[in-house]
């Protein structure tokens, strides 16, 4: 077997520019939250792919299901060939979002697709084109999904101009110092100042901003934009890509705030590991598009929707809200513990698992440190600790582990985080 260096030397020969690496370690095997690398290096895993593996890697319900549909037929495109998989699925989930039944599904494959189809589907449904988004916010790297991505770099520079007719207001969240009357008052601006409500197809929200820093939306801001959406007909679309599958502890983090959406966008963990995503919603804004103005080769692959059926039975023996819930206070814990001995660490907050800790200069003067979180990340690496961070100021760690990780697999990852804080 090569050693990474070697493969990071071919990967630069051979690979783009534009795809990052966070950790030039290249992966051998894993099994629910760890790694190995090709050296043999075990990393623990508070990542999962950036909040894809909620089940683990490698779970044996997920590799069942999907070696057994393998040897069964592994393509025939649904738009072609119809299979139960995708249907069976589409049911599962109409039952699962929050909202009013009758609901209807489309499949895509990542999650950028199902932002995108979003989009198309509320505008099909209102005949508007105008699109509201939140600053900060993330919604992939399509067009469509950058036009409507709130945080810039590095995610648009030079990938301007973009689509559509999309205004972007201020994300509400205490944590961030917008209140819901700061929100609003915004909202009312751009309704007088940029776009008529009756222009307006959708808007687009993650109940708790992910890339952007993990900040959790006011309630009752969310709350009041129902309420604006029914009073315009406006199509409220909860884009929870990476808060769903009860990663905050409910199914979905939308059921924090007293809302139902008209649309849900979903992907990540839906299906263990497997691209496929989800658009779910009210059946009259659904049914909207016309028949082949929707879908995609492989949409709704047989495999991916296995996965998923797979992933949906687990999510429901191994109470994986339940997990959530004491994974992130395990978690919030530890942080605060070594909070007491660390002056760098700044707020820790989030929704159940969806942990972020902040890190800044001097705990009273809240200076981001965004080179300290560089640095950190760097440290845990090579300690075999995977982090991630995110965040408009780049000093955000979010905690993304496996919600089926065992508690001592969580401790040492804290352990070796303080290891490397004070090493960074
Ligand atoms: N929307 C949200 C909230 C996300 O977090 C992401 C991915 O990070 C996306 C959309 C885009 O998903 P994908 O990378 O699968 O296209």
């Amino acid at each position: 077997k090569m050693s990474n260096q070697s493969w990071q030397a071919r990967r630069e020969a051979a690979v783009v520019n534009g795809v990052g690496t966070l950790l030039p370690v290249f992966i051998d095997k894993a099994s629910n939250a760890e790694l190995w690398d090709l050296e043999g290096n075990r990393y623990i895993d508070f990542a999962s792919g950036i909040a894809v593996l909620n089940v683990g890697h490698n779970h044996p319900k997920v590799v069942a299901a999907v070696q057994a549909q393998l040897v069964k037929f592994s393509h025939t495109c649904f738009q072609v060939t119809p299979y139960p998989g995708y249907v069976e699925l589409a049911e599962k989930l109409n039952a699962l979002v929050p909202g009013p039944t009758p609901k209807r599904t489309l499949f895509l494959s990542t999650g950028a697709e199902a932002v995108e189809n979003a989009i198309k589907i509320a505008r099909a449904h209102t005949g508007r084109s105008g699109t509201i988004a939140f600053k900060g916010g993330f919604h992939g790297r399509t067009m469509m999904g950058m036009a409507l991505t709130g945080k810039v770099v590095p995610y648009k520079t030079g990938f301007g101009p973009f689509p559509g007719e999309v205004y972007h207001l201020p994300f509400p969240a205490d944590y961030l110092g917008v209140t819901e009357e700061d929100a609003l008052h915004a909202l009312d601006l751009c309704f007088s100042a940029d776009i008529e409500p009756s222009r307006v197809a959708a808007i687009i929200i993650e109940p708790v901003q992910g890339e952007g820093g993990f900040y959790p939306a006011s309630p009752r801001f969310m709350q009041s934009l129902r309420k604006v959406c029914d009073q315009h007909g406006i199509v409220l679309i909860c884009d929870e890509i990476q808060s769903g599958f009860c990663r905050t502890g409910k199914t979905f983090a939308s059921e924090y705030l007293g809302i139902e959406p008209d649309i849900m966008t979903l992907a990540k963990s839906l299906a263990g590991g497997f691209p496929l995503s989800a658009v779910v919603g009210k059946a009259d804004i659904m049914n909207a598009a016309k028949p082949g103005g929707l879908g995609g080769t492989y949409a709704g692959s047989p495999i991916a929707c296995a996965a998923a059926l797979a992933v949906l039975e687990v999510i429901e023996e191994e109470q994986l809200n339940q997990q959530a819930l004491a994974q992130g206070e395990q978690i919030k814990a530890g942080l605060q513990r070594i909070a007491e001995h660390h002056d760098c660490i700044g707020q820790i907050r989030g929704l159940g698992a969806m942990v972020a800790m902040e890190l800044v200069k001097a705990r009273d003067a809240d200076q981001p440190d965004p080179d300290l979180t560089k640095r950190l990340v760097a440290e845990a690496g090579k300690r075999g600790l995977i982090l991630l961070s995110c965040g408009v100021r780049a000093n955000v760690i979010r905690f993304l582990a496996p919600l089926t990780a065992p508690t001592s697999v969580i401790d040492e990852g804290l352990t070796i985080l303080e290891k490397s804080l004070e090493a960074a």
